[in-house]
């Protein structure tokens, strides 16, 4: 029996991994984090029965804790209510997939607490790559990626622990508005980036993924979780979203994961890692599939990718500006206070009046965060 801690259970990711969880019989939840969403909570606590439950919102906390009054659950909120809920004695895996930099304390205190990560929020690596990777290692714990295209890679390494690599090749959809000049982009609006051509994911990361700032995001990730340069990080657009990412070793040989874009494959992959188990869902059909195709991406228009690159070589607390920078202006797109490409704009103008910090303590990167936030309002 593995114990896991899910924050961000009422999320894409989080109730993906609850699917999982009901689809195996040797996983038991031990605790449950969200942000607000009270009613789902509720029921997800009802039908696993962990130990705590943790509500940031401190209202919903209460609200909650007074409809659990006929169980043993132990219902805690804020902070360090999410840090409680990461670190429970029972949990040996904590699955981060909070959306936001609010995922980055309880990672570093579970990771210090010895638990095994499988992370989705990416938020995390992004900004705090230089402290949770070293803290990792000093704890022996394991970092264990989620998103598609990491647990690729991921797979990909699998068996070649020795062996040099020469390229990360990270696949991108290209999102709904591949193809689209400058001009197009202009007059884009939520609901049109809210669709995504292959993958149902959360709102946020719906809107990162069009603009490509997710994909920045993720080459950031990638850095950290793989120890690459970015000089060695290529972005290929794949449109068909079958191949998930590929690795090229020294010999020229280039290694591929492939599978139906559904997430419960890297979820269960890094809950049950190196083991592979049974997932029910569609297969790869050869015979009906009638191509994959690659094309390079266009960082003049989708300059989320372009700004990325230059955040993660300049390091420091850049890749913080970036992140903060990128969800305020969503958060404002979303709002419709905003429009499409300024979502750029206000990424480079964070850029410009931020002050650079080399090497940001945990506490300079929330500073980073709020300042950043400060000068965009
Ligand atoms: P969602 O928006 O669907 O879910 C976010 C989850 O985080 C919800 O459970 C939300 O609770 C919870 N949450 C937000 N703020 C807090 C907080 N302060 N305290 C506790 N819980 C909080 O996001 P996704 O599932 O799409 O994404 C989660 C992370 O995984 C992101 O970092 C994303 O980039 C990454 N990811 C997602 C993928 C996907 O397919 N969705 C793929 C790869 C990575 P509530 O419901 O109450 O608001």
């Amino acid at each position: 029996m593995k114990n896991i801690a899910i924050l961000g259970s009422t999320g894409s990711i989080g109730t993906q991994t609850l699917e999982v969880v009901r689809e195996n019989g040797d996983l038991r939840v031990v605790s449950l984090a969200a942000l607000k969403n009270i009613d789902l909570l509720e029921q997800q606590a009802r039908e696993f029965k962990p130990g705590l439950v943790c509500v940031y919102d401190g209202k919903k906390a209460e609200e909650l804790k007074e409809r659990l009054r006929d169980t043993d659950i132990r219902v805690v909120t804020g902070m360090s209510g999410l840090i409680e809920a990461a670190c429970v004695p029972e949990a040996d895996i904590m699955l981060g997939a909070v959306v936001g930099m609010i995922g980055i304390q309880p990672t570093i205190e579970a990771i210090k607490a010895g638990k095994d990560i499988a992370l989705a929020n990416k938020e995390t690596l992004v900004c705090a790559g230089h402290i949770i990777i070293p803290l990792a290692k000093e704890k022996g714990v394991q970092l264990l990626p989620v998103d598609s295209e990491h647990s690729a890679i991921f797979q990909c390494l699998h068996g070649e622990r020795e062996n040099r690599v020469t390229r990360i090749l990270l696949t991108a959809s290209g999102g709904p508005f591949r193809g689209f000049t400058k001009a197009q982009l202009e007059n884009v609006k939520p609901e049109d980036a809210l669709k995504h051509p292959n993958w149902a994911m959360g709102r946020k990361i719906t809107i990162d993924s069009s603009t490509m700032v997710n994909k920045g995001l993720e080459v950031m990730e990638a850095k950290w979780l793989f120890d690459v340069d970015y000089d060695d990080i290529e972005v290929v657009i794949q449109p068909q979203s079958i191949i998930h990412s590929m690795v090229e070793f020294e010999d020229g040989a280039v290694k591929a994961q492939l599978g139906t874009p559904d997430m419960k494959l890297p979820i269960q992959y890094a809950l049950y890692y190196p083991e592979r188990r049974f997932l029910p869902g569609k297969r790869l059909d050869f015979k009906t599939m009638t191509a994959i195709t690659v094309e390079s991406p266009d960082t003049e228009v989708f300059e989320g990718l372009k700004l990325a690159y230059e955040a993660g070589r300049r390091g420091g607390n850049a890749p913080t500006v970036f992140n903060a920078a990128n969800e305020f202006a969503v958060q404002k797109f979303l709002d419709r206070e905003i429009g499409y490409t300024d979502i750029y704009r206000l990424i480079k103008k964070a850029y410009d009046t931020v002050p650079f910090i080399e090497d940001p303590t945990l506490e300079e990167i929330l500073e980073t965060e709020q300042k950043t936030y400060e000068v965009l309002s």
